[in-house]
């Protein structure tokens, strides 16, 4: 078995008390203090990944360099440790289950009855173990999506139990996440939610050594005593998790509770130094002071729901923060955009940035979105459906072709400008199909998005089945839109920009993945920066 430690984070009384941030949080002062960290998720659904849910179902789908679609927690882990997740950081019960029955069908098991003790818990625990197996990593945390006591998380919550005796208590940490309410007209934070929820977890053979308490309000004294006494914690142990201005308080909110410190002394590691967290705080600083505010408009099919778009948003703070600029950002519905109410919804905006997303609904909204904002030079971001979205409109209103669309929409358009992908038109298995993970992007010289770059090799993330059609690349050039990132390998367009305007970038890809806060996207720090220089010609 490995050297790594092992801290297990399960949450009680609601969903939703933020297990991801915690986690990411611990995981930053942990690797401050020069620990190496990784977090995985293990959701307790059927779905063998989230890559078939709607983004309303379960908020956006995260996609790591390896191709894998995951929770949008994995998100929040490599933005918080700037570290790169894969397909080893996110399993779902669907994946447990597949990988044993096809383990049952290859005939591993002969003879035997499959169980969901020992066989399906036993593959939970080699998953639990497999990043750390690698000799890569000093901790590993590992979150347990939804909360102790759902039926569907049974088979997890018993894999920590045995989890804890195989590891021994000198490599296992346990975090319990909880809510200790307030009622308004009793003036009290109550403490019984948590009690009942720690039994639960007691009667699944597992005690707690660390209770992690959101809150609206400070947890005093006499209340965490009580709580230490009835969970059976020491009263440090008790940590108060108040609500935050934003999920980058955490990190410092969980230092000056000594989270890390509380999982360093239950397993007795003698901590020399204090964790360096100057970068972060810096960085806070920063989101927290800005000196200039700009409004970009982010036109999206999914905007009632923020989490469809969380790692779009996410990118902007980072981005935000690099230009010293409080980014608003405006969500508007692609359906009620129309040529004629641009002017009113997108007139007053310093930049727009054209969402991804999937199907028809909204399409001539985003269509419309990008026709304002190139003739009227304000710049533009577009990802993926938003890239996809800017050439349907550059082939119609530009180009003159306008019929013009993706095969996506209208299958039998005269002009597919954007066309299923050679290799996609021969699969009809929905899950994990697409175009998936990282590829290499060859950036022409002299290119906006080289300039932002500074390189002419890069690697982005991707998420889709459709494309640019070359048949009519040289009809955009010649016009001046221009395709300045290719794969090298197949010649795919990658990126898509306009020579003459302000800002005008789409990409195929999805570069809000990999903006961190140590490394905010450049995309997306030029894109805010184009979209300052544009306020202030207007002012
Ligand atoms: N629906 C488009 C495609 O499959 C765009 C996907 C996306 O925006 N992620 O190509």
């Amino acid at each position: 078995m490995s050297s790594a430690k092992y801290i297990f984070v399960t949450g009680g009384v609601t969903s939703s008390l933020g297990k991801g941030i915690i986690s990411a949080s611990l995981g930053r002062l942990l690797q401050a203090r020069g620990y190496r960290v990784t977090i995985q998720k293990f959701d307790p659904y059927i779905n063998v990944d989230p890559g078939t849910l709607n983004p309303y179902e379960h908020g956006e789908c995260y996609v790591t360099d390896d191709g894998a679609e995951t929770d949008l927690d994995l998100g929040h882990y490599e933005r918080f440790l700037n570290i790169a997740t894969s397909q080893a950081n996110n399993v779902t019960t669907g994946r447990i289950y597949y990988n044993v029955i096809k383990k049952e069908r290859d005939g591993e098991f002969l003879g035997k009855t499959v169980q969901v003790i020992p066989h399906i818990t036993d593959e939970i625990k080699n998953s639990f173990y497999k990043l750390g197996d690698t000799g890569d990593y000093d901790f590993v945390i590992t979150e347990i999506g939804g909360c102790v006591g759902d039926i569907e998380s049974l088979p997890f919550v018993e894999a920590v139990r045995q989890a804890r005796f195989e590891l021994g208590p000198s490599n296992f940490v346990s975090i319990h996440l909880t809510l200790i309410p307030y009622l308004k007209k009793a003036g009290e934070l109550k403490t019984k939610p948590t009690q009942h929820s720690v039994k639960q977890l007691l009667e699944a053979g597992i005690q707690p050594d660390i209770l992690v308490c959101r809150t609206e309000f400070p947890i005093p004294a006499d209340i965490r005593k009580k709580l230490a006494l009835f969970c059976n914690v020491p009263i440090n142990a008790v940590i108060e998790a108040i609500d935050a201005e934003t999920i980058y308080d955490v990190p410092l909110l969980m230092r000056k509770e000594k989270l890390d410190e509380r999982v360093l002394a239950k397993l007795k590691i003698a901590h020399k130094k204090e964790p360096s967290i100057d970068q972060w705080k810096e960085f806070l600083g920063r989101v927290k002071n800005p000196t200039e505010e700009v409004n970009i408009a982010l036109v999206g099919k999914y905007v009632e729901l923020k989490d469809a778009y969380k790692s779009i948003a996410e990118a902007f703070i980072h981005a935000g923060a690099a230009n010293e600029c409080k980014v608003n950002v405006h969500w508007i519905s692609s359906e009620s955009v129309f040529e004629d109410n641009t002017e009113k919804l997108i007139g007053e905006m310093n930049g727009v940035l054209v969402a991804p997303g999937f199907g028809e609904r909204g399409i001539e909204g985003k269509v419309a979105a990008v026709k304002y904002v190139r003739e009227n030079e304000v710049p533009f971001f577009g990802i993926c459906l938003g890239m996809q979205c800017a050439t349907v409109e550059f082939a119609r209103n530009v180009l003159g072709l306008e019929k013009a669309n993706s095969t996506e929409f209208a299958p039998e358009t005269k002009d597919p400008v954007i066309d299923m992908m050679e290799d996609q038109k021969k699969i009809t298995i929905k899950g994990g199909t697409m175009r998936l993970g990282a590829y290499d992007c060859h950036l022409a010289k002299g290119t906006k998005a080289f300039n932002v770059y500074g390189q002419t090799n890069i690697q982005e993330r991707h998420r889709h089945r459709f494309e640019f059609n070359n048949k009519y690349l040289e009809a955009f050039q010649e016009a001046g839109m221009v395709a300045s990132g290719i794969n090298p390998d197949t010649g795919l367009v990658e990126v898509m920009e306009i020579k003459d305007h302000p800002w005008f970038v789409g990409t195929q890809y999805h570069p809000e993945l990999k903006s961190t806060v140590l490394n905010p996207h450049p995309l997306f720090v030029r894109f805010i920066k184009a979209a300052l220089t544009h306020k202030k010609t207007k002012d």
